[in-house]
């Protein structure tokens, strides 16, 4: 059986302060019968790193660049979240991919580089509200992981992939299991026609998880853990949804 994964993203949410009590609170819970992380804005990794020492909660970023290093005014590598103590980078949420045009290449290319400088990518695939209805699902993730897997050959199955579509990510709709289900088993599929670690690679939900969805979305046999948004920011949320993947 694969061990559940549960990763917070607090996208640009966040202080010092609040922070400091979001992390005192999740530590309190310990230990989970899960494997946990939370991706934090980047000017607080450093922070978290020492909040988070001796604790089996994981550090991420949100995202990285595709280059190694060079003349990107404001962009961050993953050599430096590396260096820094992450092991997790999410890479293609939808936010990029819609607010600042990432497409399927780059977001496979900030895979391969997060890969090769040790980190483990999450990278997110999912479908428009639009797409859904247009009966594109299915072709839309499958386009979305074949880059990957194209550029990443046998190494895809050191990835976590994410299944989120955009249409339940800070919305409260969340896709029922049933739907997240069928969605997650054919991209395990597509990662069989890859690898034959496809069985012990984690395939996470992502989209208005919730305390009181999450062990029926987990309930799944594909459904890895979750990518958690909006709950990741409240402790008792965040210690909940790590308890019901338990
Ligand atoms: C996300 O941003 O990855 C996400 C899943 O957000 P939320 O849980 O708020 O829908």
């Amino acid at each position: 059986m694969r061990r559940k994964l549960i990763v917070g993203n607090w996208k640009m949410h966040g202080s010092l302060a609040s922070n400091a009590e979001l992390l005192a609170g999740i530590r309190a819970a310990e230990p989970f019968n899960c494997d946990a992380g939370v991706c934090v804005p980047y000017p607080y990794l450093a922070a978290c790193v020492l909040a988070l020492q001796g604790s089996s909660v994981a550090l991420g970023a949100q995202d990285c660049s595709a280059h190694e290093q060079g003349a990107y005014t404001g962009e961050v590598s993953a050599a430096m979240l590396a260096d820094v103590g992450c092991r997790y980078v999410i890479v293609g949420h939808s936010e990029r991919r819609a607010m600042h045009g990432e497409g399927d290449q780059l977001v496979a290319d900030k895979a391969k580089i997060a890969l090769a400088k040790g980190l483990v990518p999450i990278v997110c695939v999912g479908e428009t509200l639009a797409e859904r209805e247009a009966d594109q699902t299915e072709a839309v993730v499958k386009r979305q992981l074949s880059a990957v897997i194209h550029t990443l050959g046998p190494c895809i199955s050191r990835v976590v992939v994410a299944y989120e579509p955009v249409w339940a990510i800070g919305t409260g709709k969340t896709a029922s299991p049933e739907q997240a289900q069928a969605v997650h088993a054919v991209l395990r599929t597509q990662l069989r026609a890859a690898t034959e670690g496809a069985d012990q690679m984690k395939i996470l939900y992502g989209g208005s998880v919730k305390p009181d969805n999450a062990a029926t979305l987990f309930a799944q046999p594909d459904i890895d853990g979750g990518l958690i948004g909006g709950a990741s920011l409240k402790a008792a949320d965040f210690v909940a949804i790590c308890r019901a993947a338990s």
